[in-house]
């Protein structure tokens, strides 16, 4: 089942499963929301994984 993260800014962030999904938004918030990284974990973007 795909899952996709929702970004604060409304980017989602999709893959074919949570860890693919949080892979994509991670390297969105390097590039978009740089003062974000290192303040929200892994683990806190997979607790907001859903479904796609
Ligand atoms: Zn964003």
């Amino acid at each position: 089942m795909a899952k996709v993260i929702r970004c604060q800014c409304g980017f989602l962030g999709r893959g074919a499963s949570v860890e693919q999904a949080a892979t994509a938004i991670e390297a969105h918030m390097r590039a978009d929301h740089p003062e974000l990284v290192g303040k929200v974990t892994r683990e806190d973007l997979i607790a907001m994984a859903e479904e796609a």
